[in-house]
């Protein structure tokens, strides 16, 4: 799996003493101990160990504490305008209840953020809008945009197939080119793989087992097998929302890094469910998903992202060739998860590496771990608090999730820069997250 940035800040030889202490349990060498974990004045992790002197105590008792969670792949829209039910505030507020600290936010807006001065205006109008850090992915869709847009953008993104918001994706001749001047940018470069010449006839299919045939698996296999022969050496490439373990092993084997969404991992598609459960690439059957379950839980899965599209529930209750492709998920994909750890159907320590460590290595930022000089979020979870989840939680204007009803355990509180921006599971926060780049991009 791909690591390439060292992205915790080394300590002077005596660390600064904590402003504020917090008392928990954690997880340590695959093992839950009582732990306490010191932050420094800017939230920076200084100190974890059985006991730490100096600072405010916050006593969590049996609140397991563990890094707060890195989400790859959110489409939270418009930064300051209700679009598609969504905005940068209500989005990031959402993913701070699901102890997410970090977000990716993807380029398909409209138009598509293409350019650098899209991509700076962009991060402009979500300014004092942020309830978590967001890293801005940039559209890769004609080359000569994109060394200027490699300065600005946090990561980039790469369409092989339409999907919402992308109509016109680019061909295999253009990716080649894309992916070369990606490669020089030295940012991470995710790629939505699925290849639109093994697609039947889309506007036929009337429910999600329909759609997978007109999208199928073999799409995804095929457009990975062109992109793993064409990746030139120095791209750090990685594959958004792989839908079978087939290709999770190839990709593994060809070293790239990848994510796994929710949705994929939990449903399967079902001919009586409608355009809710709509998405891009489909649900695939129950074989597929539950072989793919076992590839996370077997900890081959480098990252779990949500794939988060808030569309608004009258978009999705419309013909199914007409609805839009998507399901909410921010705030819900570590709560449906440690909920599975919880039923012991995944181990805890797999679940923090691909939702926290590896995503927070292979985006550059801080955090994804509780060791001292890391800079990431801390959340605290009591994993006697299980809930029956209803969208209602949320202050999103979405209003629904595939996962209602579903068993979650959401973090009792989450530390973010030295402040408490979760209380008792309800969000207290205030708009201090900021647009973050790759510690690597800065010098
Ligand atoms: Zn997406």
């Amino acid at each position: 799996m791909p690591v390439r940035s060292r992205h915790h800040r080394p300590l002077a030889e005596r660390p600064p003493p904590p402003s504020q202490v917090l008392i928990g349990r954690t997880l340590q060498h695959g093992k839950i101990r009582a732990v306490e974990v010191g932050l420094g004045e800017s939230g920076e992790i200084v100190a974890v160990g059985r006991s730490i002197s100096g600072g405010r105590r916050h006593d969590l008792g049996e609140a397991v504490l563990l890094p707060a969670a890195v989400d790859l792949h959110v489409h939270f829209r418009s930064p300051d305008a209700r679009v598609e039910g969504e905005n940068w505030s209500s989005g990031t507020i959402q993913a701070a209840l699901g102890g997410v600290g970090t977000v990716g936010e993807m380029p398909n807006a409209n138009p598509a953020v293409s350019t650098a001065s899209r991509l700076v205006e962009r991060a402009e109008r979500g300014r004092g809008r942020l309830a978590v850090d967001m890293v801005l992915f940039g559209a890769l869709v004609r080359a000569r945009d994109v060394a200027a847009l490699g300065r600005v953008a946090g990561a980039l993104k790469l369409y092989l197939a339409p999907t919402t918001g992308i109509d016109d994706p680019v061909d295999q001749d253009e990716a080649g080119e894309l992916l070369r001047s990606a490669a020089s940018t030295g940012l991470a470069v995710t790629v939505h793989a699925e290849d639109p010449a093994h697609f039947r006839p889309l506007g036929n299919a009337t429910n999600p087992v329909e759609w997978d045939s007109a999208r199928p698996l073999e799409a995804e296999e095929a457009a990975v097998e062109r992109l793993l022969r064409n990746v030139p050496p120095s791209l750090r490439l990685h594959i958004a929302h792989v839908t079978s373990a087939r290709v999770s092993e190839r990709l593994r084997a060809a070293g790239h890094s990848f994510e796994v969404s929710p949705h994929h991992l939990l449903l399967h598609g079902r001919p009586s469910d409608g355009a809710r459960f709509k998405v891009n690439p489909p649900l695939r059957s129950e074989t597929e998903r539950a072989r793919l379950w076992e590839e996370l839980t077997l900890g081959r899965v480098p990252c779990v992202a949500s794939d988060h599209a808030p569309h608004d529930p009258e978009e999705k209750e419309g013909p199914f060739s007409l609805a839009p492709a998507g399901v909410p998920g921010v705030g819900t994909l570590l709560p449906l998860l440690l909920a599975r750890a919880r039923r012991g159907e995944l181990s805890l320590s797999v679940l923090v590496q691909a939702a926290c460590e590896r995503p927070s290595l292979w985006f550059g930022v801080p955090g994804g771990r509780l060791l001292p000089g890391h800079r990431g979020g801390v959340i605290a979870v009591d994993f006697r608090r299980i809930e029956r989840f209803h969208a209602s939680r949320f202050p999103s204007s979405c209003g629904w999730s595939p996962f209602e009803g579903s068993e979650m355990i959401f973090p009792v509180e989450h530390w973010r820069g030295g402040e408490r921006i979760v209380e008792g599971g309800e969000y207290t926060g205030r708009p201090t997250g900021s647009i973050v780049r790759p510690e690597y991009a800065r010098n």
